[in-house]
């Protein structure tokens, strides 16, 4: 049987929900062989981000090599970057070992208001990593800095989603979650089209580490060698399911359960 191959470029949360974490127990329920190249260090529980440690950036590039130079992955996702630094070395390196099938999640602040990615950032990831992304999986907070337009319904989202196409990424998805309405509505635009993926809204505060399970599951099922639909659709199914299965863990804004 062939092996599959996933890695992912992120940050590590102590907790367990989000981040590195999240990334790799969602790979391997999904059938494939987790990588990590860490960017930053969080000290972090359901109830916040107590700190952040970025890996100097000669470790980040290190890790990524040491993948390069023995191990190629199938599909390669980006998290927490962090600083500009950070993603024009990451841009660079994917770029380096021409590694496609690329998921960016931009995360930019913690649901508990922490940031994750500086303000200075922002042009960097745009200019450096968009072009080369595969799919980009912005939520409608991060998509409104990324276009820089507000977004109120879903006509805005499209709006916006044209603007992030036209800075390079070949699809973008923007998420519903930060949408109102009982519909739970992500909307993908691949350059042509629009698709809505539905599913019911579920109402609970436990969704740490939603993201980066989303855009790990997609990360999961292009490395498979599913198109960005089919990812998306499987994708959609595995974090709707781990959202329904509250696992109550902590007293804060607890995690998701991650077995398929
Ligand atoms: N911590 C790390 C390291 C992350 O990569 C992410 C991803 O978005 C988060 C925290 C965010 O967690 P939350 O879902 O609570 O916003």
């Amino acid at each position: 049987m062939k092996m599959y191959k996933a890695l992912t470029i992120a940050g590590s949360d102590s907790g367990g929900g989000a981040g590195i974490q999240a990334d790799l127990k969602t790979f391997q329920e999904l059938g494939v062989f987790g990588m990590t190249a860490i960017t930053a260090i969080t000290a972090q529980n359901t109830l916040g981000v107590q700190g952040v440690y970025p890996v100097p950036i000669e470790g980040i590039s290190e890790q990524i090599d040491s993948i390069g130079a023995d191990l190629t992955p199938d599909a390669v996702k980006t998290g927490m970057l962090f600083n500009s630094e950070i993603i024009k070395v990451v841009s660079e390196k994917i770029k380096q070992y021409s590694w496609t099938n690329l998921v960016v999640d931009p995360v930019m602040i913690a649901k508990g208001g922490a940031p994750l990615l500086q303000e200075e950032a922002i042009d960097a990831l745009k200019h450096f990593l968009l072009p080369i992304a595969t799919v980009i999986t912005p939520n409608i907070p991060e998509a409104e800095v990324l276009s820089g337009q507000k977004i109120q319904s879903i006509n805005d989202r499209k709006k916006a989603a044209e603007i992030i196409f036209n800075l390079g990424a070949k699809n973008v998805m923007i998420k519903g979650g930060h949408s109102e309405g009982e519909a739970m509505i992500d909307l993908l635009f691949d350059g042509n089209e629009f698709f809505q993926f539905e599913s019911k809204r579920i109402v609970t505060k436990n969704t740490h580490g939603t993201g980066c399970t989303f855009s790990a599951a997609i990360t999961a099922e292009l490395a498979k060698g599913k198109n960005i639909r089919e990812a998306i659709a499987i994708a959609k199914d595995f974090i709707q399911a781990a959202i329904e299965d509250d696992l109550m863990i902590g007293s804060g804004h607890g995690p998701t359960n991650h077995w398929a």
